[in-house]
């Protein structure tokens, strides 16, 4: 498949992602893992170059990155090996030991790095997909009063475009996502939100299920895979609303799906960041019914059918009480059917 972003062939179908998955990240027998204590800086002398299988130990891989900021003289040499940055791995899945990193699967999120030394890092280190600068906060919509404006982190070198695999009952759930506009998640053994979801469905056999704030759509996508027969979603950050209709087709072969139309490209939705909405952005029809809008999920309610409506309200500021209650009411007063905070 095209990547939005780069115009590569950089993103699969979820059954071919999901196929690599059992030794995507093992090494050979001539793999050495040398684990390396983060809170310090790396041994010295020259990195690891990678196996003849082409895959290399993650903390080999970091203090390769290590000794390019050093060399660029960002780093002194006595930071400690974890200031290099955060890694995203791609695919990212729930894993009991560290990866051997084959070439293109990390996306590096630091606040250290320029455009210089991220070009660098992708030319000469072959595990490098993309470099991204982040910063010390939640790109995207973090603010639900829409105070502030969104802000972003910036893609650096590469692609930094990647995807997360979720295990859900039914089966796995794969979701991409552009990392430097989308929040950082982890695959845990066990996901609380997803199992919460399995559960409300099984209880109350939705005709509808409305995942409203979907970020990358992984809630809405497992309840398509339950077989729910329509679904609709909801972001109002364009690009969460963007990933959410792109992860339909990379997951389109586990939904009973004939055709997804996109009724509004990543250059088009790109241009109103956030808006009240709901403006509908693809939409798809065969067995299963799928729709999905970018907008502020207050309104909603517009076009949620009447009916068993399930609906999941996955909202950032979950600890302020007081603000989840009057969204759970309001939805209440204008859409039928349960809703719940997963
Ligand atoms: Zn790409
Ligand atoms: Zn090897």
């Amino acid at each position: 498949m095209q990547c939005p972003v780069c115009g590569n062939d950089c993103v699969s179908q979820a059954g071919d992602l999901i196929a690599t998955l059992p030794d995507v990240f093992s090494g050979c027998s001539s793999c050495r893992a040398t684990v390396l204590d983060k809170s310090r800086p790396p041994p010295a002398g020259p990195p690891a170059e990678p196996c003849e299988c082409q895959k290399r130990f993650i903390d080999q891989v970091f203090s390769h990155l290590y000794t390019i900021l050093v060399e660029e003289g960002k780093f002194t040499g006595k930071e400690p090996l974890g200031a290099v940055g955060i890694p995203l791995i791609h695919p990212g899945f729930f894993m009991n030991s560290p990866p051997f990193l084959p070439p293109g699967s990390l996306v590096l999120v630091t606040r250290v790095a320029d455009t210089k030394i991220a070009a660098r890092m992708e030319k000469e280190v072959p595990e490098i997909r993309g470099v991204v600068g982040g910063g010390n906060f939640v790109p995207g919509v973090a603010d639900p009063e829409r105070t502030q404006t969104p802000r972003t982190y910036t893609l650096l070198a590469g692609c930094d475009v990647r995807a997360d695999v979720f295990r859900t009952t039914a089966g796995p759930v794969v979701t991409y996502k552009q990392q430097s506009r989308i929040h950082i998640e982890f695959p845990r053994e066990f996901n609380p939100k997803i199992a919460n979801v399995e559960e409300r469905i099984r209880a109350a056999r939705p005709e509808v299920f409305v995942d409203a704030s979907s970020g990358v759509g992984t809630l809405g996508l497992t309840a398509g895979r339950m077989k729910v027969p329509h679904l609709i979603f909801n972001d109002i950050w364009y690009a969460a609303a963007f990933w959410t209709a792109f992860n339909l087709s990379v997951n389109k072969e586990f939904l009973d799906l004939d055709e997804i139309r996109i009724l509004k490209h990543y250059e088009a939705i790109e241009k109103t960041p956030v808006l009240d909405g709901p403006e509908k952005i693809a939409e798809a029809t065969g067995k299963q019914v799928v729709e999905v809008y970018q907008g502020d999920y207050a309104l909603l309610p517009k076009v949620v059918p009447e009916g068993r409506v399930l609906t999941v309200l996955d909202l950032f500021e979950k600890q302020d009480r007081v603000r989840v209650d009057r969204a759970l009411q309001r939805w209440k007063e204008h859409a039928s059917g349960e809703v719940f905070i997963p």
